[in-house]
């Protein structure tokens, strides 16, 4: 079967307000907390990863929890102060739509928008993110072979939509001492089997903060046009995924080390 997701009319440059944001000669670092908490939070964390040189800022506003009782981020009102990053710091933002019920405000806030892994099954969000002059990121499901994402990813594709990202970020397997396993594996299909900027997510993978940074390394070092990572400024405090956070000193460290790995493979990390 031919799939829109591995032909050629992909665009394997994203360009966003006339930068060039992803593309095969950079690695943009997407850094910021899982969910947008309070306006305290998020300006506080933008402004410290804007001094460090992020472009992309990450945080979910809608946050698509398995425990209907747990935090489920600050929802529309945390979508205004995303915008307030943005107008304050000229970050880009990336924030995940959970399903087709918020995907017009997220659409209209976001400049990529996040369509995380549980939701890489809705068809009905999928249709409308092909229906979006915005770039989309896809997180692959951890139970969704790469085939699988690809075709879902033709949903939204079959509806106009070039401009897609796949992300990589565990998938489950009887390994249980990490929360998932990135499938390295499955991204170098991704990287041979699509022109789409490749993703990698050192931080849902993985799932605790002692290993984010060597994983993180080593995503760079593999080759991908992106890397979506948790920074908290007190993980203890995390409403949401604090047990893979890294505070922004360990971010901050960990981000100088990448730079000097993307330039050994002719990546400029930004
Ligand atoms: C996230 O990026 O915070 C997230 C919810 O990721 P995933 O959809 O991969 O679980
Ligand atoms: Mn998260």
């Amino acid at each position: 079967m031919s799939l829109l997701s591995q032909s050629d009319e992909l665009q394997d440059t994203i360009i966003i307000d006339g930068r060039e944001i992803f593309k095969k000669k950079k690695c943009c670092i997407m850094a910021g907390p899982c969910a947008v908490e309070s306006r305290d939070q998020i300006l506080y964390t933008a402004e410290k990863l804007a001094d460090l040189g992020i472009e992309v800022f990450r945080a979910g506003a809608f946050k698509p929890r398995t425990n209907p009782y747990a935090f489920q981020g600050a929802r529309e009102e945390g979508l205004k102060w995303l915008e307030e990053v943005r107008d304050t710091y000229g970050m880009l933002i990336i924030t995940e739509t959970s399903d087709s019920t918020n995907f017009e405000a997220v659409e209209e806030v976001a400049d990529i928008v996040q369509i995380g892994a549980k939701a890489m099954y809705d068809h009905a969000l999928l249709r409308k993110a092909g229906r979006t002059k915005k770039p989309i990121l896809i997180k692959r499901h951890f139970g969704a072979t790469v085939e699988e994402m690809f075709k879902m990813a033709d949903y939204a594709l079959l509806e106009g939509n070039r401009q897609v990202m796949f992300c990589e970020r565990g998938i489950r397997t009887f390994e249980i001492s990490s929360r998932f396993t990135l499938d390295l594996c499955g991204a170098a299909v991704i990287k041979k089997e699509t022109k789409a900027p490749l993703i990698l997510d050192p931080s849902h993978s993985m799932g605790y903060a002692f290993g984010v940074p060597d994983i993180a390394k080593a995503c760079v070092a593999f080759g991908c046009e992106g890397i979506l990572i948790e920074v908290h400024h007190n993980p203890k405090e995390a409403q949401c995924d604090k047990e893979q956070a890294l505070d922004i000193e360990q971010f901050s460290k960990l981000y100088q080390e990448i730079i000097a790995i993307g330039a050994t493979i002719g990546k400029q990390v930004v």
